[in-house]
């Protein structure tokens, strides 16, 4: 089948809002083996729509748009589509009695004008939105006048906003979808997270190995983001699941130190599970990251179980009074050292009673570089009780926003794979 994506919203063409519904929705399909056959996006204008669907229901057997299902005066998909379409717009009730329970449960007084948010296409299918008030919808386009008439085709009208539109599509949209077109063939798909190896040298080191299993329908993919590469191993056929299994295996055993979680699992997740069933504590001290690391681990639901909390030391003097690090082994080293990361380490895992502390020190540049050592130059340091302290030189020569974010990874690395080694 043939999918197309028409992201709507003149916030998108002028740069001001990223299109993330392409990316989110694209991955989703196709993790699901239904991969977007083209995207575009237009404002919101009459005819910039209305041409963008007619156009994409002459070639696909599936349109989605999103965006426009609002109330605003700028908010002109639904209409705009019933009348493309010669469906007659007509109000649901039960549309009409989830929005006024909307208003009602927020306590806040219902604007008449978001009723228009009720009128739903003649012989749609609604999808109700749990978390607002534009309902999703689903029309056959049967017969359909755009394409060259032996097939119908479907229009699905998604709401724009992101905490919408993500649940309804994961909730409703896919099953729906899943459920109208089934798959000849079931998709599998695995993806595998690495961490602290460039995306070449896991390609080099996968594709000889690898080799075989291509033959045989594998299909492997390689995603690159800042310090991390995730391996998509897919096919289909009721041979994959065996397949991918034999794959998994071979990757873990070439690259397997790397790797350090599945899915959408992000380090923080994989350290802050680690942790708990190890049943031990963290504490942070956090200089360049600006308390990034904190801000990541504390991002996963049940963080508090396992987290102790960190200081924020960015000043020399703050390292001293928060963390103990002694002057003069700032003065002797700078604070960019290997001396400082492991104080600043072993001041944070007493400080916070933990059972490992970790550390960051680094110049994130665009000044402050020096030969020895270059902006992007950072010491992760690691302590846990029992141990020796250990410490790390890392080099991220990135834009500031790039460097942190390469840097926490990094430090979550350090520990997760102490955690691995331990369990
Ligand atoms: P609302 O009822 O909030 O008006 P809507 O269905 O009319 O919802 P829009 O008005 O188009 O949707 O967009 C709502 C919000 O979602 C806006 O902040 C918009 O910038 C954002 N948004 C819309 N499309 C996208 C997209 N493709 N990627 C990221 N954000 C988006
Ligand atoms: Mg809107």
């Amino acid at each position: 089948m043939e999918i197309e994506l028409i992201t709507i919203g003149t916030e998108l063409l002028l740069g001001q809002v990223l299109d993330t519904h392409q990316q989110w929705l694209g991955r989703r399909l196709a993790e699901r083996g239904r991969p977007l056959a083209r995207q575009i996006t237009v404002p919101d204008h009459g005819p910039a729509i209305c041409g963008a669907v007619q156009t994409a229901l002459g070639r696909a057997d599936l349109v989605i748009t999103t965006g426009g299902l609002g109330p605003t005066d700028d908010d002109l998909t639904r209409r705009l589509l019933a009348d493309l379409l010669g469906r007659p717009l007509g109000q649901d009730a039960s549309v009409a009695a989830h929005i006024e329970g909307f208003f009602r449960q927020r306590n806040r007084p219902m604007p008449e004008s978001v009723l228009v948010q009720a009128q739903v296409p003649e012989g749609a299918v609604v999808f109700p939105n749990r978390h607002g008030t534009a309902p999703g919808l689903a029309i056959e386009v049967a017969p359909n006048p755009f394409g060259d008439g032996s097939e119908p085709a479907w229009l699905i009208l998604l709401p724009g906003p992101t905490r919408e539109l993500r649940p309804m599509f994961d909730e409703q949209v896919l099953p729906f979808v899943e459920k109208r077109w089934p798959q000849r063939e079931a998709f599998h798909c695995r993806i595998l997270r690495s961490l602290g190896i460039g995306e070449s040298a896991v390609e080099e080191t996968l594709r000889e190995p690898l080799r075989l299993l291509l033959v045989r329908g594998l299909e492997l993919g390689y995603c690159a983001r800042i310090g991390q590469v995730d391996i998509r191993l897919s096919g289909c056929g009721p041979d994959m699941p065996a397949i991918l299994d034999e794959a998994e295996t071979a990757v873990r055993a070439l690259i397997g130190k790397h790797i350090y979680g599945m899915g959408d699992e992000t380090i923080a997740e994989a350290v802050v599970a680690q942790l708990t069933a190890a049943g031990e504590t963290l504490a942070v001290a956090e200089s360049c990251t600006g308390g990034l690391l904190g801000h990541h681990i504390t991002n996963v639901p049940g963080a508090s179980a396992v987290f102790a909390g960190g200081a924020l030391s960015y000043s020399n003097a703050m390292k001293q009074k928060l963390l103990g690090v002694s002057e003069s082994t700032l003065a002797e080293h700078g604070a960019v050292s290997k001396p400082v990361a492991l104080e600043m380490a072993e001041g944070a895992l007493e400080a916070g009673g933990a059972d490992h502390a970790l550390s960051v020190t680094g110049i994130a540049g665009p000044d402050g570089g020096t030969p020895e050592k270059p902006v992007g130059t950072v010491w992760l340091g690691l302590a846990s009780t029992g141990r020796r302290p250990v410490a790390l030189r890392k080099f991220h020569p990135f834009d500031r926003e790039a460097f942190k974010h390469a840097t926490v990874h990094q430090a979550l690395n350090l520990l997760g794979r102490r955690l691995q080694k331990n369990s």
